[in-house]
């Protein structure tokens, strides 16, 4: 397999599957997402903080998410089996620290006390469910003998191209069996088959630029951890392929609406990110503390209010 493909910097806004789903679900927090630095009315700091804000289903996500990158990357210097009680210790620490480093959502907003002991337990055996799955058995048995070519996480963001597009697609784990490229998605939430099957089409687009593989031999799969392990494998061709950058490119111009400047990505006025309409997302989201859609949505019964 060849070496990943690195872009040169541009300030041009890079489709990425969050990126839009945060753009579709309220414009609004999109805005404080990406362009903070353009709020005349909040404090930047203010802003960095309420976006750094984490959840206990996030965090957990987080922290499996590390735990796994590390389980994978210790194969490259051992294949020896891996001891549970050190392993436990390992998530437990991990869970500990990253907990403290942290404000939680809950916290902010519910005055919920967070206990650790909660998250790690839910980390741990999410994290189990993994490594006694025929899939890690699978690994074990057939990915192992091509350790030097897996790719976990790799650095960076995955950028790439699409259509010509600037586009993000980072894959959790890669790795060649026999003729074929297979990308694995961790999943700790529920299963959203419309979207992470568009989000490992893209992962799969981003395989076969960097490693000039056909579409064919590309095989992407959703894992999903918790409450059992489950997966969906994702049908990859020619045809999808092209729809999926067909979609790439008609969200990123939607996006682009939103610019004065497309080149150094700078947005219109603040006024223009509308709310959003629903008053589910004004719920869960963090920077309900200084956006009016929060107060808004509660008293308006999910009516937008347009300018505000
Ligand atoms: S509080 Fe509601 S309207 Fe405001 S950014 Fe959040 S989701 Fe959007």
């Amino acid at each position: 397999m060849n070496e990943i493909k690195r872009f040169d910097y541009t300030d041009i806004l890079g489709w990425s599957i969050s990126r839009y789903d945060k753009f579709l679900n309220c414009k609004r927090q999109y805005f404080y997402d990406y362009y903070a630095k353009y709020d005349k009315d909040v404090p930047i700091e203010k802003l960095q903080f309420l976006k750094n804000l984490t959840s206990k289903a996030l965090e957990t996500g987080n922290i499996v998410h590390d735990i796994i990158r590390d389980i994978l990357t210790r194969y490259k210097k051992s294949t020896k089996p891996i001891n549970k009680d050190k392993l436990f210790k390992y998530v437990f620490d991990m869970t500990e620290r990253y907990c403290s480093s942290k404000t939680f959502f809950e916290h902010y907003y519910n005055g919920e006390i967070i206990y650790v002991d909660e998250i790690y337990t839910k980390v741990k055996n999410t994290v189990l469910n993994l490594l006694k799955s025929q899939r890690f058995s699978w690994i074990e048995k057939n990915a192992i003998k091509q350790l030097d070519k897996w790719i976990i996480e790799p650095d960076g963001f995955g950028e790439t191209r699409i259509n010509n597009f600037k586009a993000f697609c980072k894959v959790d784990f890669l790795f060649p069996v026999e003729d074929k490229i297979y990308i694995l998605d961790w999943k700790t939430g529920k299963a959203d088959e419309k979207k992470h099957s568009k989000q490992l089409l893209g992962y799969a687009l981003w395989a076969s630029c960097n490693f000039e593989t056909k579409a064919e031999n590309i095989v992407p799969i959703v894992a999903y951890l918790y409450p059992h392990y489950n997966e969906k494998n994702v049908k990859v061709s020619d045809f999808k392929m092209e729809e999926l950058a067909s979609s790439v490119e008609k969200e990123t111009k939607d996006m682009y609406e939103y610019l004065t400047d497309i080149e150094k990505n700078i947005p219109k006025d603040k006024k223009e990110f509308s709310l959003a309409r629903n008053i589910f997302h004004c719920k869960y989201c963090s920077y309900k503390e200084i956006c009016p859609g929060s107060q808004v949505n509660n008293f308006q019964n999910f009516k937008l209010i347009p300018g505000v």
